[in-house]
C-alpha cells in the first residue's frame, strides 16, 4: 500500500550547524516503512550526510538553465542531492504570486526531470468560512491536469495545507483534514482510479508530536509536511515515529 512520508520544510531557516545536528540524529535512526525527507534552503542541500533520509528543495523553476536570475533548475537541485521538491507552497503563492498554472508547470518540470514533486494545495480562512473549501481545492487539483496527465502525475505527492493552520498553532482536526483528503482522493479518482489509490496525500499545518498520531491515523492522510516542528530534531523524530 502507500508508504507514509514525513517531510520537514525548513522554510527560510537553518544553519550549517543545524544541518550537522540533523544529519547526525536522523542517521542514527532507521525508518522502516517510512520515507523521511528534509527540505532545507537550497544552499544547505549538499552539506547533508543523508544515509537514512532523503532531501528535497522548497521550490524549483519551471524553465531550463538559462538567463533567470535567482532561480534554481531541476538539474541543479538533482546535482545538489535533492530527490523531492515542494511546489506551490502557499507562502510562494503569496510572496511570489505563483498561480495554479505556474505550480502545475513546476510540478510537470520536476516530474519530467525525475524529481518527486510535493504539490501543495489548501484554502485560506476566508475561503473556509465561506464554505468554499472543496471548490477552491478542487480547482487547484484540476489545474494540475492542465499540464500533467495521470501518467505524469504518477508518484507525485500532494500536500493539503490549510493556510489558516500554517504556523498558527491551529491544526485542522483529524476529521476536518480527513474530509478534504478524501475529497482530493475522490477528485483524483475522477481522472484515474489507480492514480488516486497510489497518490500519497500529506497534511501540513501545525503538526506537532502531540497531534501527529491522530492526524496520521486517518485513512486518507499518508503523512505530513512539517514546518516549525521540523527544525527541532526531537520533535521531528517524534512526528516521524507517529507515521
Ligand atoms: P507549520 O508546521 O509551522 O504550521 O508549517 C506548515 C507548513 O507550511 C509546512 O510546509
Amino acid at each position: 500500500n502507500r508508504t507514509p512520508l514525513v517531510a520537514g520544510n525548513w522554510k527560510m531557516n537553518g544553519s550549517r550547524s543545524l544541518v550537522e545536528t540533523f544529519s547526525h540524529s536522523l542517521n542514527a535512526q532507521s525508518f522502516e516503512g517510512l520515507d523521511v525527507v528534509v527540505c532545507p534552503p537550497d544552499g544547505y542541500l549538499s552539506m547533508f550526510n543523508n544515509e537514512h533520509f532523503s532531501l528535497g528543495a522548497q521550490d524549483v523553476s519551471h524553465l531550463d538553465n538559462g538567463a533567470h536570475t535567482g532561480d534554481m533548475s531541476t538539474d541543479m537541485l538533482k546535482e545538489l542531492g535533492a530527490k523531492y521538491v515542494i511546489v506551490g507552497h502557499s507562502e510562494r503563492r503569496e510572496d511570489h504570486n505563483e498561480t495554479n498554472l505556474l505550480v502545475a508547470k513546476k510540478a510537470a518540470k520536476a516530474k519530467q526531470a525525475g524529481l518527486i514533486p510535493i504539490i501543495c494545495v489548501g484554502e485560506s480562512l476566508s475561503v473556509r468560512e465561506a464554505g468554499d473549501v472543496k471548490s477552491f481545492v478542487g480547482e487547484q487539483i484540476a489545474a494540475l491536469f492542465a499540464e500533467m496527465t495521470s501518467d505524469t502525475l504518477n508518484d507525485a505527492v500532494i500536500a493539503y495545507e490549510p493556510i489558516w493552520a500554517i504556523g498558527t498553532g491551529k491544526t485542522a482536526t483529524p476529521e476536518q483534514a480527513q474530509e478534504v483528503h478524501a475529497f482530493i482522493r475522490k477528485t483524483l479518482t475522477e481522472h484515474d482510479e489507480a492514480l488516486a489509490h497510489r497518490t500519497r496525500i500529506l497534511y501540513g499545518g501545525s503538526v506537532k508530536p502531540d497531534n501527529a498520531k491522530a492526524l496520521f491515523g486517518q485513512p486518507d492522510i499518508d503523512g505530513g509536511l512539517i514546518g516549525g516542528a521540523s527544525l527541532k530534531t526531537d520533535d521531528f523524530m517524534a512526528i516521524c515515529q507517529a507515521a
